[in-house]
């Protein structure tokens, strides 16, 4: 079939204008190169459902140290890219320097903390113990059974929905080309990724071309056996409450406790909004809000800040975390050259798109992988086949 071009070859094109394709485009336009992304609704993805949380140290479980320091570096970046970004654009991105409490519901829990706690210094972290009545100070809607807790003052939080508005606003501006449109099928010439066909029969040709299609990038039809690892689907359901003015501030900080084995946490945003989260459930790509899953968050945050209950519901969704085999993120170059990875950022994603969006800037500009991405290569689970 004749090749029908619709457009002049990008250097660079995205596939997936999630949070994460649409950072990495924003920042590789700004290094001069022509990027276009290709998605059927720039913005959306699991970034619409988001706690938005910035957490590298509440989210940190044990033997993850190298995503830490990712982490980290991403938090580090996020004062200066949605400033940057909001002078850009002319939008806020609800950026917040809240800090977060986690808190410990009963004796157990507070061991796990302390252990929690223990691990956090060895690591040098910025990590305090505070007792239950501490705790209470800090947040007086806390249930009075708390019995400890952990203030991070470096978690912080930024509103999901914003940032991707400011940056589906910001990635025109700075000269990125958004093709509305599914692509159907990645093209390999000559042993290399050439370009994209799209769900219309059209093809779009490129010399670099970034996956960044959440849970969907290992799916995508034309992708050679063993270029990339399954990134499981990990449904999490999330509520959203509203603060009606005479209750603000509800919460000053980001709350989080593990009830019942189960992470819940609270985020409240300036704007009123008190965001709920979440459900882990892994039962592929079904994103169906349940009533058991809206009756757990509901009954474990419950106990967690009991004045809740008063407050009006005013969303329930649901959406799903791209996972890799190791919860981390794929950065760089895969097995088929042409081809970049940029998905697989889990519980994490909406925290590392400053630093994936630097990282796969950098190495689109120059060719060279970044240090900081090294260990997040996708070789590292590429099979024989593919090598
Ligand atoms: C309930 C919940 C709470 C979360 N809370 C937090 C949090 O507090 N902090 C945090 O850091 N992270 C959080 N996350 C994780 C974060 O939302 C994700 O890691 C991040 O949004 C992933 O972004 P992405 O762009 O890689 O993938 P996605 O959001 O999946 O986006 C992929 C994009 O690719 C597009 N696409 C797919 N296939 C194709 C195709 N064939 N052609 C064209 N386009 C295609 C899709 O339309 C989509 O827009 C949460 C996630 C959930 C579900």
């Amino acid at each position: 079939m004749a090749r029908t071009e619709t457009a002049p070859a990008s250097e660079v094109l995205v596939i997936g204008g999630g949070i994460i394709g649409l950072g990495v485009a924003w920042r590789t336009a700004q290094r001069g190169l022509s990027v276009t992304v290709v998605d059927p609704a720039h913005g959306g993805g699991a970034v619409q459902v988001a706690a938005g949380m910035l957490a590298p140290v509440t989210e940190l479980q044990y033997g993850e140290e190298p995503l830490l320091r990712l982490g980290m570096a991403s938090n580090e970046r996020y004062s200066a890219f949605t400033a940057e970004l909001s002078a850009f654009t002319g939008l806020d991105t609800g950026y917040r320097q809240t800090g977060t409490l986690a808190v410990a519901l009963d004796s157990d829990d507070r061991e796990e903390l302390r252990e929690l706690h223990g691990f956090h210094q060895r690591l040098g972290l910025d990590s305090h113990w505070l007792t239950g009545r501490e705790c209470r100070k800090l947040e007086p809607m806390l249930a009075p059974g708390v019995r400890g807790g952990l203030h991070v003052t470096d978690d912080h939080q930024v509103d999901g929905r914003r940032l991707a508005a400011a940056l589906v606003e910001g990635c025109p501006r700075a000269g990125v080309r958004l093709v509305r449109a599914s692509v159907a099928e990645l093209l390999v010439t000559g042993g290399r990724a050439s370009g994209v066909r799209l769900a219309d029969g059209s093809e779009l040709a490129a010399d670099k071309i970034v996956l960044a299609a959440g849970p969907h990038s290992h799916r995508l039809p034309g992708l050679p056996e063993g270029v990339l690892p399954a990134i499981r689907p990990v449904k999490g359901q999330i509520l959203r409450l509203r603060i009606p003015e005479p209750y603000r501030p509800f919460l000053s900080r980001n709350v989080r406790a593990v009830v019942r084995g189960q992470h819940i946490y609270l985020v409240p945003r300036a704007n009123g909004e008190l965001v709920i989260g979440a459900t882990s459930e892994e039962q592929g790509y079904d994103t169906t809000v349940t009533a058991g899953g809206v009756y757990e968050l509901l009954r474990d945050a419950h106990e967690l800040v009991p004045g809740l209950t008063e407050l009006p519901l005013v969303e329930t969704s649901a959406g799903l975390r791209p996972g890799s085999p190791d919860n981390a993120p794929l950065l760089g170059p895969t097995a088929l050259p042409g081809l970049v990875a940029a998905t697989g950022h889990y519980r994490n994603g909406v925290l590392l798109t400053p630093v994936t969006a630097d990282l796969l800037a950098e190495y689109l500009a120059t060719g060279e992988v970044p240090a900081l991405a090294a260990p997040f290569t996708p070789s590292r689970f590429t099979t024989k086949a593919a090598a």
